[in-house]
């Protein structure tokens, strides 16, 4: 589903991505984990075009994004994103910000997009807040909806950019548990995260980054017990 090669950006003289290539499968919940600063969030962020890359290519499903004159539009429709901040419409209801952009974007009926919404709600169990407005929710709840908004876009991959690192530990669960459900259900995720014992459980595999550079990759039980880098087994030693 999505092919990165070559991949490099570079912020003025700061080479933040140095020459990361990956592919990433349908139905794969990939983690990608590493130091602060390592690029992280700029890999992610490229993946949808939110940062141009420098040079390199970005295929989603065959289709180049960085290529002059793609429909990056429509790419991004296929692409949900998660932030660490959640982003929410604070002027709209839970309902309004899960129907905004089916309405606006694809097209749907007023009732089409409530039905869904609430579907959605349901899911991720927030259905008694559709009428609250995201001030009144607590940060795993505002999470949980950001998710449930992200889905009501029917997108085939889902970008998470660390979603529980701005929440209190006791919100930290539920929000993971309904990322984990879309795991199950067959969500090919990306997800940068420090919550190591998810990448463990969850994650088909791992992607190590330090200072712009793909480290190392391998499922999580080869990483977590076996880091072949010595950059790899610093960074954990100081994380578990
Ligand atoms: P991580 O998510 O792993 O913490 P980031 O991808 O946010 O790392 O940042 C990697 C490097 O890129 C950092 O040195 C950061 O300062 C730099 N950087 C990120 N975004 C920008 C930007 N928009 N402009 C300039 N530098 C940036
Ligand atoms: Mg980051």
């Amino acid at each position: 589903m999505i092919n990165v090669q070559n991949l490099y950006k570079k912020f003025g003289s700061n080479l933040v991505l140095n020459d990361i290539s990956a592919t990433i499968k349908s139905g794969e919940v990939v983690s990608i984990i590493g130091p602060s600063g390592s690029g992280k969030s700029t890999l992610l962020r490229c993946l949808n075009l939110l940062e141009q890359p420098t040079s390199g290519t970005v295929l989603i499903n065959g289709v180049d994004l960085s290529a002059k004159g793609a429909n990056i539009d429509r790419s991004r429709q296929q692409i949900g994103m998660v932030f660490q901040h959640f982003h929410l419409f604070p002027h709209l209801t839970v309902l309004q910000n899960l129907t905004y952009a089916p309405i606006k974007v694809k097209g749907l009926k007023r009732a089409e997009a409530n039905e869904q919404a609430k579907g959605l709600l349901a899911k991720v169990g927030l259905s008694d807040k559709a009428a609250a407005y995201p001030s009144s929710l607590s940060g795993g709840q505002k999470q949980r909806v950001a998710i449930a908004r992200a889905l009501a876009m029917e997108p085939e991959l889902l970008l998470f950019d660390e979603p529980t690192s701005a929440l209190d530990p006791e919100m930290v669960k539920e929000v993971l548990d309904v990322m984990k459900d879309l795991a199950k259900s067959g969500m090919t995720m990306v997800v940068v995260t420090h919550e190591m014992g998810f990448a463990r459980e969850v994650a088909d595999r791992v992607i190590f980054l330090d200072h712009g550079t793909l480290v190392e990759e391998g499922s999580p039980a080869d990483f977590f017990d076996n880091p072949k880098t010595e950059r790899a087994r610093d960074f954990l030693e100081k994380v578990l």
